[in-house]
């Protein structure tokens, strides 16, 4: 059983990036992982199994499959599932990310302010609209602003609560510029909310994640929050 589920994750392990690595072991060791299994199945065979799934779905709820509206709807919905939404399951997709060393000796505050992100709430399965606003304080590493976007981009593709898709963030980037001066902050619009249960269309919900000094000095968080 053991040498099946190392064997596995060998398997899985070919071709990830080193930073992938690395942001993996920081999320598995924080207990931030997403809940995920290896189940060995390759993009392709989930793709088919998904659409499989959603023929007898679409069919259970008494539409025509026949019908040339309906006809490719399984297989647009595991198509977006495995290539779109939920790609960031997949550490293959982890997005290509320079680290470059901090030559210039900035140390004041790097702020990226409402990066628009869409998520997928894993209760419900239906959409997380959202915005994110990322800061950290250089120490010996910088990182492209643009990589930062397609971080929250990637974590966003996973089926996620607002929490942990935050504190995901938090960890990603902590590992990767070797810092704990990280903060992140999170404001959004379930549709979870919106459009079911309670039917409330004007709220949104905010979560932030802060590491070292944005936790431990008043200053440092206050410039944060302050001029999101
Ligand atoms: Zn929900």
């Amino acid at each position: 059983m053991k040498s099946v589920v190392a064997e596995q994750a060998k398997v899985s392990d070919l071709g990830l990036s080193e930073e992938a690595h690395k942001v993996r072991d920081a999320l598995i060791k924080s207990g931030l992982e997403t809940p995920m299994i290896d189940n060995g199945l390759t993009s392709e065979e989930k793709y088919q199994r998904i659409k499989y799934a959603f023929e007898d779905i679409v069919g259970t709820l008494g539409l025509d499959l026949t019908d040339d509206s309906l006809a490719e709807t399984p297989h647009r919905i595991a198509k977006m599932y495995v290539r779109e939404i939920f790609s960031g399951l997949d550490y293959s997709n982890f997005p290509k990310i320079t680290v470059i060393e901090n030559k210039m000796k900035v140390d004041e505050m790097v702020k990226v302010r409402n990066i628009s992100f869409t998520s997928t709430c894993e209760h419900h399965f239906v959409t997380i609209d959202g915005m994110a606003t990322v800061a950290y304080l250089p120490k010996n590493k910088i990182i492209g602003l643009s990589k930062i976007n397609r971080i929250v981009r990637f974590f966003g593709q996973r089926p996620q609560v607002q929490e942990r898709l935050t504190q995901q963030i938090l960890v990603t980037l902590q590992a990767l510029l070797e810092t704990d001066n990280v903060a992140v902050s999170i404001d959004a619009v379930h549709y979870c909310v919106k459009a079911r249960g309670v039917m409330d269309a004007s709220s949104s919900t905010q979560t932030t994640a802060l590491g070292g000094l944005f936790k431990s000095s008043d200053k440092t968080r206050g410039e944060f929050l302050s001029s999101q």
